[in-house]
Order: C-alpha cells, then structure tokens, then sequence
C-alpha cells in the first residue's frame, strides 16, 4: 500500500470548507457502491505544496461512469461522460469541474459472478504517469478519508524537490514527458533528478522529440511559455538540446535570453496597468523565440509544429510590419497621435508588446504607452447616425468623416461633441458640394 499518513489537517488549513465536504461526498458515494475512491495527481501534489489547485482529478475503482452519473443526480449538476475512456466531467460551475477516472482490473471469480474490482487497481493507474510527483493519492471513503497514499516515493521527492521518472522507459513511453519536466522543474523550483536527467539527455540524442506529432509538441511548449515566468524553463530547453532539435539553427544567445527578459518586464508593466485587459503573454514570448530566426528557418519552424495556416501567415505579417512600423516611429518630425493610432491598431496587444521589447528607443516605447493609456479605446462621439440626421447620403463618405473625426479627436483638435458636428459638417460640404448637407 506504500506509505500512508493522514492529512486531514493540511485539508482543513488549505481547503475551501465547501471542498472538503465534495471531497467526502465522493468517499460517501463511493461507501455506497462499494467502489473506492481517490483524489489523485497534482491536486494532491499541489495540497502538500502548499499551493492552491482546484482541479480535482479523482480515479474510482469500480465504474467511473456509473459514479459520476450516481453523484450527478444526487447534486443535481451535469456529468459529461466517454465512455469509450471510462472517464467523466463533472460541471459544477464555470470554476469547478472534476474529472472522474476509472481503475479497473476486474476479474470474474467464476463464470457469470459479479465482476470483483481487484486490490491494487489504483497503484496500476498510478504507475501510468509521469513523475513521482504526480502520484500520490488521497483516501476518500469514510473509513480513511485523509490517508495519503503514496507508492512511488512522491512524498520524499516533494521533500528533495526533485522530478523523477518511475522507470526507465518513461520518456520513450511518452517524449512530452521531457517537456513537462522542464515545466515542473522550474514552476515549482526543483531540479530534475539525477538519473531523470539523463534519461531525458538521452531520450533527446536519439530523437525522440522527432517523433512528436507538431500539435503535440506545440501544446507542450505553449504550455512552457504560459508559465509565470518561463524564461528559466527556456533556458533549460536549450540546455537539454530541446530548443535545437525542434529548431536546429536557433541560436539561444545571451540576445535570445536579453529578447526574453525584455519581454517579462513589459508583460508585467502591461499586467499591471491594465489589470482588466486580457492579454495571452504566451504569444509575447513566443514571437520573441520565433524573432530569433532566420527567416528561412521560420517557416520551416511554423511548419514543424503544425500551426494552423492563418497564425503562421499572422506571425510572419506581424515580424514584417513591426519593422516597418518601428522604422516609421523614428522617423523625424515624431509622429502625431493620430499617425500612431493607425500604426499599432491593425496589431493585437501582443504583437504590440513584442515590438516594445524588442526596442530599446525610448521614444518608441513612449509612444506605445501612450497608445495603450491614451488612444486605443477612444472613440469619436458621433456615430453614422448622426450624419444621416444632418442629411449626407451614406455612402464612403462616412468611413471617411468618422476617420478624420477620430483622428482630429486623438491629435487633440476637437473637445467636444458640437466641435466634431462642425468638422464633420464642414467635410460634407466640401466632399459633397454645397446644398447637400442640411445647415
Ligand atoms: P497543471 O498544473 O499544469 O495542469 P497537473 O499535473 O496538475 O499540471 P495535468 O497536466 O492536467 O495537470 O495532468 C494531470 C495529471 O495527469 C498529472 O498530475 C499527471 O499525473 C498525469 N499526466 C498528464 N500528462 C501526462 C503524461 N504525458 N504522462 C503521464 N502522466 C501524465
């Protein structure tokens, strides 16, 4: 059974009151069915962590399907079910979903006999994954709810900080494994054990990491550069030779890690002055990874790992037009609020902060600031309404008045809403020659 110790406290001092009593309703259903219940993986990880994680992954020995429809009804939410995998969803809300597994090595005593679940089917579904780490499970039926139970040594690699494998063949079995570690490592500030390590060096020399699917492979490394702060996991990529076999001519330079911690600190500028825009800083660091290359290789990059054709064609417009972008910005005289505006708005917020890491002119940082703070949301007060109301037949025209309204509005020339009439008045006139407009 591996070693067991009751946590029940660090439940109580961690957990939400209202979790620990979903905890033991799973262990009460499960009394009720006579299945054995258990929260597994990084949930359990993350509680002796001491770090908040409520992604619940619970593994049922018995059906897991009939369990979670049972517990369903009985709460009254929703169950999505695969049957194919034996797995389910359960819907609480938008911010809590348990996925329910089934381990299951039934064996019928005679022919025709209730299938009997045999002991030790959740230390096979343990054995499955991929770190130590992850494989600790915690008791959730009455009799020992809080036991932590714990095969493969995670508690003492917790301890060590260390991410180990549980048998030699881990990362053959599965090479996003390499990438994972390099993910925990780092998210956690461990260290890759000794003999993992080599095992993983290994793995990469003969080419493991080529026989990822691109998507695969993507997901994975989309997943790295989500981290807090991936530019140490980077840094380790390049290391264990992984940046190189996906990318054989990448160069992770002292410029590559200077691009990458540019862009940290413009992240966190942004983070904390728009704590309400949404912002997907994967993609900031990503197009600095990718603005290493050269552009040859870009391609051959975008291909490998399999990005869908309207983000690779995206990205390769993104590095031509911030350069042309960032050439206009410094140019003399400087350019008007207005000649700013239009520059970066075509641009998604990421691309504009990769442009503002990259650069290190601070007049060119400037005006990126003042965009995010001053222009991107302002908006001229009249609407094509109001121009139909004076008269001017729709029509191009429009598009045109209400663009040198914003622009006027930006550049500071109008304040107020009777100014804009009397521009946009004015402009009818003379677009469309006197009379047309109502006076
Ligand atoms: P995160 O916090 O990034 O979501 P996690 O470990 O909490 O990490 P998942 O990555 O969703 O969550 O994985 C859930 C569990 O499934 C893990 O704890 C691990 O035990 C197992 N697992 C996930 N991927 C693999 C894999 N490639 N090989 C083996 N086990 C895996």
């Amino acid at each position: 059974w591996g070693r067991r110790k009751n946590v029940t406290s660090v439940l109580a001092e961690q957990l939400p009151r209202e979790i620990i009593g979903l905890l033991r309703r799973f262990g009460e259903l499960g009394q009720e069915l006579h299945y054995k219940v258990y929260a597994v993986g990084g949930f359990v990880r993350d509680l002796l962590l001491r770090r908040p994680n409520l992604d619940i992954d619970i593994v049922v020995e018995g059906d897991g399907i009939r369990f979670a429809k049972a517990f369903a009804e009985r709460e009254g939410i929703r169950a999505r079910c695969h049957k194919k995998f034996n797995t389910a969803v359960l819907i609480f809300d938008e911010r809590l979903k348990v996925d329910v597994a089934t381990a299951r090595l039934e064996y019928y005593q005679y022919p025709a006999a209730l299938p009997v679940v045999q002991f030790g089917s959740l230390k096979m579904d343990l054995y499955r994954r991929d770190f130590t780490i992850n494989t600790l499970a915690l008791a959730l039926n009455p009799d020992e709810f809080g036991q932590l139970i714990d095969f493969f040594g995670g508690q003492r690699d917790i301890k060590d900080k260390a991410i180990r494998v549980l048998h030699n063949l881990s990362f053959v079995e599965d090479p996003t494994r390499i990438l994972r570690a390099i993910r925990f490592e780092q998210r956690f500030g461990f260290r890759v054990g000794k003999q993992t390590a080599s095992l993983m060096r290994h793995a990469v020399k003969i080419g493991l990491i080529d026989r990822l699917g691109g998507q695969r492979l993507f997901h994975e490394i989309q997943h790295i550069l989500m981290e807090e702060d991936p530019v140490p996991a980077v840094r380790r990529m390049a290391e264990f030779g992984v940046l190189e076999v996906i990318c054989p001519n990448v160069c992770f330079d002292a410029k590559a890690v200077e691009t990458l911690l540019q862009i940290k600190e413009v992240l966190s500028w942004y983070e904390l002055s728009f704590l309400e825009e949404p912002l997907e800083g994967w993609r900031v660091y990503l197009l600095g990874l990718l603005s290493r290359l050269h552009y040859r290789d870009l391609g051959k990059v975008l291909e490998r790992l399999d990005l869908p054709k309207n983000m690779r064609e995206r990205i390769a417009w993104t590095f031509q037009r911030v350069n042309e972008v960032l050439g206009d910005f410094l140019r003399l005289p400087p350019p008007r609020p207005s000649a700013i505006y239009r520059a970066l708005q075509p641009f998604r917020p990421e691309e504009i902060l990769f442009m503002m890491a990259t650069t290190q002119r601070e007049e060119v940082r400037r005006a990126i600031s003042h965009y995010f703070h001053r222009y991107r949301h302002v908006q001229p007060e009249i609407r094509g309404r109001d121009l139909q109301e004076m008269g001017i037949p729709p029509g191009p025209i429009y598009a045109k008045i209400l663009d040198r309204v914003l622009d006027a509005r930006l550049n500071g020339e109008l304040r107020s809403r009777q100014e804009e009439l009397a521009l946009a008045r004015a402009m009818a006139w003379r677009e469309l020659g006197a009379g047309e407009g109502k006076q």
